[in-house]
């Protein structure tokens, strides 16, 4: 089953699109520049992290490609976002379920999930329902590419795998959780390696995302790179 694409429309509202590998900053980056513009979040990552979490209460197998599409269309997500941007929670149905979300297991099942054609058709109508004025900022991986193929700015973050493992290493130490940088590594290769080869939706940069190289970068000047080139194309716009 293939995606479909999303009609070129003017009067739809724009999208900035951040799409890279996992644990390269597009979250933070996504919340930053969303807060800047007064736009719009999807995290779109999250999405299948609670289809992950909602599998394993319903006793789904990550085989069963058709229960988790049926499952995918049905769950229902809120994201809260802290005023001071410091964390986004998310709920399945009225249960916060972010703790869950955030462990590596749940992002190697999300990922394994993330593979079936099914199950990324399912949730193509949910992610471009977040589209609602004034704008939204999407992140993950097939947002340039497949989810909002229209979208007037589009972003490709990278960093090597072990800056990666370094920055998310930090980032769950500091929330409290316990883990070792040799197994967030090895874990962040095989999930960029099945996200990368999969047939449907792979992690690739759309041919017209600027890329941005974020090693050795700050997290502030990766906003302020992604906000001048919108206030430069909206300049020429105008
Ligand atoms: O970004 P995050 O690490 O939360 O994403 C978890 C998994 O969900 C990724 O490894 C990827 O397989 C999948 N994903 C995806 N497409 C997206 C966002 C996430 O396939 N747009």
């Amino acid at each position: 089953m293939e995606c479909q694409s999303a009609t070129k429309s003017p009067q739809l509202p724009p999208v900035l699109t951040i799409d890279g590998p996992s644990g390269v900053g597009k979250g933070t980056v996504s919340l930053r520049v969303a807060n800047q513009l007064g736009w719009h979040t999807l995290d779109s990552g999250a999405l299948y992290r609670v289809l992950a979490v909602a599998s394993r209460r319903q006793a789904i197998p990550v085989t069963d490609e058709m229960a988790l599409a049926t499952l995918a269309s049905q769950i229902n997500v809120h994201f809260d976002i802290l005023p001071d941007l410091s964390d986004t929670r998310v709920y399945l149905d009225a249960q916060d379920v972010t703790p869950e979300l955030r462990t590596e297991t749940c992002g190697t099942v999300a990922s394994q999930m993330a593979a079936l054609p099914a199950v990324r058709q399912a949730l193509l109508a949910k992610q471009r329902a977040f589209r609602q004025l004034p704008g939204l900022v999407a992140d993950g991986r097939d947002m340039g590419t497949v989810v909002f193929p229209d979208a007037p700015f589009k972003f490709f973050l990278t960093a090597s795998s072990e800056e990666r493992a370094h920055r998310r290493y930090k980032q769950l130490k500091q929330k409290g959780i316990d883990v070792i940088l040799a197994d967030l590594l090895n874990e962040i290769n095989e999930r960029d390696k099945r996200d990368s080869t999969r047939t449907t939706a792979p992690l690739v940069p759309a041919a017209d995302a600027s890329i941005i190289d974020t090693t050795g970068i700050s997290i502030e000047d990766v906003v302020t790179c992604i906000l001048n080139q919108v206030l430069k194309h909206t300049t020429k716009a105008t």
